[in-house]
């Protein structure tokens, strides 16, 4: 039998619960991609219940429907394009007068849609009580209470929208928003002339696309240019004519007049459908923010939280990695004893383990960071971390808006500047993808974990923590710079939103985690992999090369020395002798690998661009690895573990050893970290700021201004730290 296909969409406010229900629907059985053309995620699940074949879709989430954001024409063209067969609209209940506006513009659009009033248990424990049958019968809406994060009600919906989807019933026209006299009548007026234009496959509702002409919406312009062609003339001066009558009649565009209207059908329909109750339970929320907003608290409390964050990030990941070290050492070893020596041996243990695996051990320590990203998020804390750092932003004429990207960006910067595309100003948005990059992000605190754990371990934490306050500082310095010489602008005006604190659910931080984890895995197998068996190649070749010294000779006098010695003397000087042995021979081999690695292919490489990156205290295996990470910023770690490998070590700290016994002193680490953090963002941000700016000129800036301001702090730091 033929399986009936229904295509749900999920519309919504911001934080409406929208993604948490898409998750209890769609479980593990979800695709995340992109919208075509843009880069706003998209998220589709294809489920089967009640007997019928669902794809959902998790529209991104909007206040209106006006195309002023890419989410609301996302979201807006995926409704009037791929004629979803239901659209669920996500209604914060607790905030029913607000996520009505959306609801409203989704009724007045020809689709078929369904009210979920979610977070039903917030509006019962702020004593809202809301009647959700008149709700209904006064809108002409099928309406479910939900709770999102314990899954309640949602059954529910689902068999209320495909009922609803296969009930063939449109909203009655009574029902839908009336606007004044002057206003209907202007839309009348424009619906005869549509309809005197359009066929009978005209895909729009016309006293909808009426209202849209009236708002002078560019994008159903354009549309009706291109479906009606030559007619779409008369059409839209007929729309100008009305829409000057209407503005000289009101005093005020008529977008404005059509909002204020909406808005108040929306206060007349709360009043009929809340009623609070008088005894309302105190609001945690407020309670909670008179603290963590606190004019003179909330600061030290943020800064508390971001450096808790960090310990968590080191010291309680400093366990699950020590695993993951003794693991790759035991199958690295394991490995080394049954393959014969050769190319093949040498290309896994020194290649492909010593590379991918000093980076793959981060993986804990990276699930974490983000797990606290997005605590920080899932709770409601983000949006006061953005209020708290209002002030700050406002000293580089940005709003605190812009400093949520920035947050993010501790996770991965690419993201992070693909947030910024939410403020509104273009100058706002250039200027916040510049500055986001100088926030720290995960892949490079593979780099500190090995240098600050090598050089300052007691004080490790402490000294990440400084390098993410430092790349804000640097962050905070630039914006202030290109606010005054390259984009200078107005403040944004702007009020804040303060979602309500919510405890967050298990589910969607575990899948927020596992969206990691697979991202870093799909790294560690392409870019990596790949890096890491070039730096192999380049630093394992030429294989014949004029060594200074016969090592092999070498190594036989040593070996015959020391062999005929023991033979003639006491027990006790035998043991002594025989370690001086080992000692010697292993010094020697040593001694030749650094030789060959300072000759090879990638050795040359490092001697040409070693001169750059002397006066910072980093040597050419050091210059190298910064070179490599272009690419991403783990790739450091991996050339790292390349570079500084020692043969036939295959103990779990063999890369922190190395590093000990390579000369660098703490002075150097550290300039190498601030470098790190300061220099060029990897090749998938400098991506996305070309694409988020529209140009190349943007990237190359970056890319030259981050470089530059990366040499002159680490050198600073480097020969500050000579006087120590
Ligand atoms: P989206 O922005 O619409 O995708 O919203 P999310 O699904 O990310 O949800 C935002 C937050 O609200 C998350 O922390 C959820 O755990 C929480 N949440 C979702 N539904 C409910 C609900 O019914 N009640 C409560 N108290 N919290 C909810
Ligand atoms: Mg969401």
């Amino acid at each position: 039998m033929n399986k009936r296909r229904f295509k749900i969409a999920l519309a919504g406010n911001p934080n409406s619960g929208k993604t948490t229900i898409f998750n209890h629907l769609t479980g593990t059985r979800q695709k995340v991609g992109n919208w075509p053309g843009v880069t706003v995620e998209k998220k589709v699940g294809d489920i089967e219940k009640f007997g019928s074949l669902l794809k959902i879709i998790d529209l991104p989430g909007t206040y209106s429907l006006t195309p002023f954001s890419i989410e609301e024409i996302v979201a807006r063209d995926f409704i009037l394009e791929e004629n979803p067969d239901v659209v669920i609209d996500i209604i914060d209940a607790s905030n029913l007068e607000r996520s009505l506006y959306l609801a409203n513009q989704l009724r007045e659009l020809d689709c078929k849609v369904i009210f979920a009033l979610n977070m039903a248990d917030l509006a019962r424990s702020r004593g809202y009580k809301i009647d959700k049958e008149r709700l209904s019968e006064l809108l002409g809406v099928p309406v479910v209470f939900t709770v999102g994060n314990k899954g309640q009600g949602i059954e529910d919906l689902l068999k209320v929208a495909i009922e609803h989807a296969e009930s063939g019933q449109d909203i009655p026209e009574t029902r839908k928003v009336r606007y004044s006299k002057d206003i209907e009548h202007a839309i009348s007026d424009l619906r005869l002339v549509i309809e005197e234009k359009s066929g009978p496959e005209f895909p729009y509702n016309r006293r909808w696309t009426a209202v849209k002409l009236l708002e002078d919406d560019s994008i159903i312009k354009k549309r009706l240019e291109q479906i009606l062609g030559h007619d779409s003339r008369e059409l839209l001066e007929r729309a100008q004519q009305l829409r000057s009558r209407l503005a000289e009649l009101f005093k005020e565009e008529p977008e404005i007049v059509l909002t204020d209207e909406r808005y108040g059908f929306i206060a007349g329909i709360v009043k009929e459908v809340v009623t609070t109750s008088t005894r309302r339970r105190i609001d945690v929320s407020r309670n909670v923010d008179l603290v963590l907003t606190n004019r003179f608290l909330g600061f030290p409390i943020f800064i508390f939280f971001i450096w808790a964050m960090f310990q968590v990030t080191f010291t309680l990941g400093a366990y699950p990695m020590a695993w993951f070290e003794a693991g790759i050492a035991w199958f690295s070893s394991g490995l080394g004893a049954v393959l014969p020596a050769g190319v093949l041996r040498d290309f896994l243990l020194n290649g492909v383990i010593a590379g991918v695996g000093s980076v793959i051990v981060f993986l804990p320590n990276i699930l974490l960071l983000f797990f606290c990203i997005a605590l920080f998020e899932d709770t409601g804390y983000m949006a006061r971390a953005a209020f708290l750092m209002d002030r700050i932003m406002h000293l580089i004429g940005l709003h605190g808006k812009s400093f949520i990207p920035m947050l993010m960006g501790f996770g991965c910067n690419v993201p992070a500047i693909m947030a910024a595309r939410t403020l509104e100003s273009r100058k706002d948005r250039i200027l916040t993808v510049l500055i986001t990059p100088f926030m720290s992000c995960s892949a490079r605190l593979p780099v500190y974990i090995v240098l600050a754990g090598t050089f300052f371990a007691a004080n490790a934490g402490t000294v990440i923590f400084m390098l993410y306050v430092t790349g804000i500082f640097v962050a905070i310095l630039t914006g202030r710079l290109f606010r005054s010489f390259l984009l200078s602008g107005e403040d944004a005006h702007f009020v804040m939103e303060l979602p309500p604190y919510r405890i967050p659910m298990v589910k969607s931080l575990v899948i927020h985690m596992w969206d990691r984890a697979k991202m870093f895995l799909k790294k560690m197998g392409g870019v990596i992999l790949v890096g890491s068996v070039v730096i192999w190649v380049l630093s394992a070749y030429p294989k014949n090369i004029d060594y200074s010294v016969d090592y092999d000779a070498r190594i036989d006098q040593a070996r015959q020395y020391y062999t005929e010695k023991i033979a003639s003397a006491t027990p006790g000087k035998a043991e002594e002798l025989s370690e001086m042995r080992a000692q010697e021979i292993k010094e020697l081999v040593r001694s030749r690998q650094v030789e060959h690695a300072e000759k090879s292919y990638l050795g040359r490489i490092g001697r040409v661009v070693s001169p750059v990156f002397e006066p910072v205290g980093i040597d050419w295996r050091g210059s190298v690895a910064l070179l490599t990470g272009f690419v991403a910023k783990e790739v450091v770690v991996s050339t790292m573990g390349v570079l500084y490998a020692v043969e036939g070590d295959t103990e779990s700290d063999a890369l922190r050893r190395a590093l000990r016994n390579s000369g660098m002193t703490p002075a150097a680490a550290l300039a190498m970290m601030v470098f790190v953090l300061l220099y060029i963002p990897c090749l998938a941000a400098v991506t996305a700021i070309a694409r988020e700016t529209g140009s190349m000129k943007w990237p190359l800036l970056s890319v030259g201004y981050t470089t530059a301001v990366a040499w002159l702090a680490a050198f600073a730091v480097y020969q500050g730290g000579q006087f120590f």
